[in-house]
């Protein structure tokens, strides 16, 4: 009875099967050699920063967080550990769409509605997004005083799974999609900092969001 079993592909007449290999090799070649030039765009290429930045916001120093926060803990060189009480019930963690972040809680809000309508507007900029991370007590790279990070106000992204070179003057695509968003919700862009500390991974809590922060009662512990 072998002789009876059906191939899993049968063609009635040799006319079918020549239009079937047609349609194949026509496939075949939209496959290889269309398709590829339609692939996702890589949102870590670099661009130029566009001049000039952060619309009239400003950035916060540390002895100004330090007024309005306290002193995180200790100043050290490589991440340590929030020490300061009332700080610490300022800090949460929590998802903000992609990943994980633990910051500030009026910072981690704010980063939700960010994401969340990343998400909607530019999706293919939103999937290629990732953190490098938030809260960090230490130094400025290359500083004397604390980092943002230390207060969990700040947060560094990458994209495509790479991180921005601080410095060169440019910064990657998605990040350039992405600062309209921050600026819209008064996050400082680290592009704004300036030569050699030009830090376009960086967005952080501007002087203006902490101001309305204090005022509506959102950093008291
Ligand atoms: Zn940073």
């Amino acid at each position: 009875m072998l002789s009876h079993q059906k191939t899993l592909i049968t063609f009635p007449s040799p006319l079918n099967q020549k239009t079937f290999v047609k349609l194949l090799t026509v496939l075949l070649l939209f496959v290889t050699i269309i398709s590829p030039a339609h692939a996702a765009t890589d949102y870590s290429q670099l661009v130029a920063i566009p001049s000039p930045v952060n619309g009239g916001m400003t950035s916060t120093t540390a002895t100004y967080m330090k007024g309005v926060l306290g002193v995180p803990g200790a100043l050290t060189t490589d991440c340590s550990a929030v020490t300061n009480a009332n700080l610490k019930k300022l800090m949460v963690t929590d998802n903000v769409g992609l990943f994980r972040v633990t910051g500030l809680k009026p910072a981690v809000s704010t980063l939700k509605r960010i994401f969340a309508a990343v998400k909607r507007d530019k999706p293919e900029v939103y999937n290629q997004l990732g953190t490098a991370g938030m809260l960090c007590v230490r130094k400025v790279r290359g500083g004397a005083d604390f980092s943002n990070h230390s207060w969990g106000t700040a947060i560094d992204l990458k994209m495509n799974g790479k991180l921005d070179a601080v410095g060169d003057g440019k910064t990657q695509l998605g990040l350039k999609e992405l600062e309209p968003y921050f600026r819209a919700e008064k996050f400082y862009w680290g592009a704004g900092f300036g030569g050699a500390r030009e830090d376009s991974m960086h967005f952080e809590a501007s002087k203006q969001l902490m101001e309305s922060w204090k005022a509506g009662g959102q950093l008291n512990p």
